[in-house]
């Protein structure tokens, strides 16, 4: 039977507000002198900062959380009352609670308590004279479990989040997630020591479970551990942050996608161009880049010279073009080069592989008649597919397809090919049954786009392919091609790139596989690990590397050999497989010294050990390349 009434429609915005106080209540009940800062609602939860007599040990989050689950019981309910400015502030006084009179001193003398995001203070021009009051009540004692100045808005009692009293018979499912110190408004200088207790907040407990087990596969995979467990790539210092280098097992990696990248592009009548990676400022001037980057360029002065270090290829591929005098018969001219551009991103922001500055695309320009872009982007769309299938990340995938909307103003080029394009760009859609969704307002400037956006194995979404029309590059760059009658028309550019780019993208592989790459994407394939060194087991083991030798995988590169790597160290056994566990090798062959006279060897792989003949080995190989 289902109860009927509308508590189920609180937002979980409204949830997660409601039980920072409820929180901040549970606080003061275990430290009545605490004194209480904010508590905003943030992305799964919230937190409230406070100034506690003592320093939390984790014990005392699972104490709180008891109170709180008291509390969420207890016939509470959230009481409003407006109190008059001065009013507040003799009250807040009274209670000892002097960061709440701070922020009542801060609306009074400048309208606002807010700061902006360098933590300044900003001004408002309002006029404040009341300001509302939030009491958590008991209904049946009248007991004020606590209060806080606040807006609201709150559940009205807590059977709307117990579980008592809302359509699903759920109580939301929480959790103290973690303490951590604080400033009073983020003001280091002040020094103001606070002590806040962040608490994850979800509709229900099977959401909570669903994200910290989501959250515990992330932190498993992240891929700047695993990178650095199998040893793939270095972030050094000295070089700098968001600057990221291959190790060579990284660099096998990056190389096989692509290679294999070029294979599917090369099949679809592409042709490699080289650029080098600075130009002169004027090249980005007359593309807009320069102005569109601003201070994200690098630039580069030279003695006669200033250049820029590459933000994109785009303009660069339009010179290669321009240099040439096509006719319509040429058209399509398809351009790819995978290379690095450079873009000088805040510091902060930098991580790992994701987050760089050098940024290393699957480029491709493609330069066409306005009636080729639904053909050209079809293939496009099948070279995406063809990618994402092999790196089993095509089951859940989505598009969203950018038009311009309504207001035309803040585009640029003829409306009547902005029509065909968009309309190219959604046939293609249906034709192909992409799932997708109309996005209006968020074009480029120059033209339509779609962006792919797929799952990974742990249901995170990355965007990750794109392809972009482009009316604008063609003019800019004055291009054109000669048509059947001979006069000189614009191409249409289409901007692609499949991986989107190869370091985010190495990332992103990192944490799908867990580290786990498929067969023909491990570093290293095969490790061979003996038992002990003695010269027959060395010259045994010689025989194993020459059959490895001879074997390649054509699936889904073509000719990609075998790697593999003796582990002869006088190290126990035991410890070799270890290692060789966590660089995650799909297939470790095992040598002791009664392998020698039969031919035999042990072969592990995650699916577990087992024995066999010498000469079985490569078959096993060619027959297990999903491990
Ligand atoms: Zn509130
Ligand atoms: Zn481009």
């Amino acid at each position: 039977m289902s109860i009927s009434d509308n508590s189920s429609d609180i937002s979980l915005d409204t949830k997660k507000h409601s039980f920072s106080h409820i929180m901040a209540a549970a606080v003061l009940e275990m430290f009545p002198e605490a004194k209480f800062g904010v508590g905003p609602v943030i992305e799964n939860g919230c937190f409230y900062d406070f100034i506690l007599p003592r320093t939390l040990i984790p014990e005392d989050l699972e104490l709180i959380e008891e109170k709180i689950k008291e509390i969420l019981y207890r016939p509470l309910l959230f009481k409003r009352q407006e109190l008059g400015l001065e009013e507040a502030v003799v009250h807040f006084r009274d209670k000892g609670q002097d960061l709440k009179v701070e922020l009542l001193m801060d609306l009074k003398e400048k309208g606002t308590t807010k700061m902006d995001k360098e933590e300044k203070e900003i001004f408002d021009e309002g006029e404040v004279q009341v300001v509302s009051l939030y009491r958590l009540v008991d209904n049946n004692t009248g007991e004020i479990l606590f209060e806080d100045l606040c807006k609201g808005p709150h559940v009205e009692t807590m059977t709307e989040i117990n579980g008592e009293k809302n359509s699903e018979n759920k109580s939301i499912g929480f959790k103290l997630d973690k303490f951590s110190g604080s400033y009073w408004r983020g003001d280091q200088e002040r020094g103001i020591d606070m002590q806040r207790i962040y608490a994850l907040v979800f509709d229900n407990d099977e959401e909570l479970g669903e994200f910290l087990f989501q959250r515990n596969e992330a932190k498993k995979r992240d891929h700047r551990v695993v990178g650095k467990d199998m040893k793939l790539f270095t972030i050094s210092n000295l070089v700098g942050a968001g600057l990221p280098l291959m190790q060579p097992r990284g660099m096998v990696i990056r190389k096989l996608v692509e290679d294999y990248l070029w294979q599917i592009h090369e099949k679809k009548g592409y042709q490699r161009v080289w650029t080098p990676h600075i130009a002169k400022v004027d090249l980005y001037e007359t593309s807009g880049h320069a102005a569109k980057f601003g201070d994200e360029l690098f630039r580069v002065q030279g003695k006669e010279d200033e250049f820029i270090l590459k933000p994109m290829n785009c303009p660069h591929h339009m010179q290669i073009y321009a240099d040439n005098q096509f006719s319509y018969r040429d058209l399509p001219i398809r351009y790819f080069e995978p290379t690095t551009v450079y873009r000088d991103e805040k510091s902060g922001q930098l991580s790992g592989l994701t987050r760089v500055r050098s940024i290393t695309q699957d480029d491709g320009h493609l330069f066409c008649l306005v009636d080729q872009i639904e053909e050209e982007v079809v293939k496009i769309v099948e070279a995406i597919k063809e990618f994402y299938a092999t790196m089993s990340m095509d089951k859940e995938f989505w598009v969203s397809l950018s038009l311009r909307g309504e207001d035309h103003s803040k585009y640029l080029g003829e409306d009547k090919i902005w029509h065909q394009g968009e309309q190219a760009l959604e046939n293609v859609c249906r034709d192909l049954e992409l799932p997708y969704k109309k996005v209006e307002g968020e074009a480029a400037f120059y033209g339509p786009k779609l962006d792919f956006v797929f799952k990974d194995a742990i249901n995170r979404e990355w965007q990750l392919s794109t392809i972009q029309l482009d009316f604008v590059l063609p003019e800019r760059f004055d291009l054109s091609y000669i048509n059947e009658s001979g006069d000189k028309e614009r191409p249409v550019v289409i901007h692609r790139a499949i991986s989107g780019s190869l370091e985010r993208f190495l990332g992103v592989m990192i944490e799908h596989f867990g580290g786990r790459f498929p067969l023909w994407l491990a570093p290293v394939q095969v490790k061979i690990l003996t038992v002990n060194n003695k010269e027959e087991v060395l010259e045994y083991v010689n025989k194993v590397k020459l059959i490895l030798e001879d074997l390649e995988l054509n699936q889904p590169l073509k000719h990609n050999r075998i790697r593999s790597f003796v582990d002869d160290r006088d190290e126990s056994l035991g410890r070799k497989i270890r290692e060789a566990e966590v660089e995650k090798i799909p297939v470790i062959v095992i040598i002791g010294p009664k392998d020698l006279e039969d031919e035999m060897v042990s072969v592990r792989t995650q699916n577990g050990e087992q024995k066999m003949r010498l000469n079985q080995l490569k078959e096993f190989i060619l027959n297990n390349t999903s491990l």
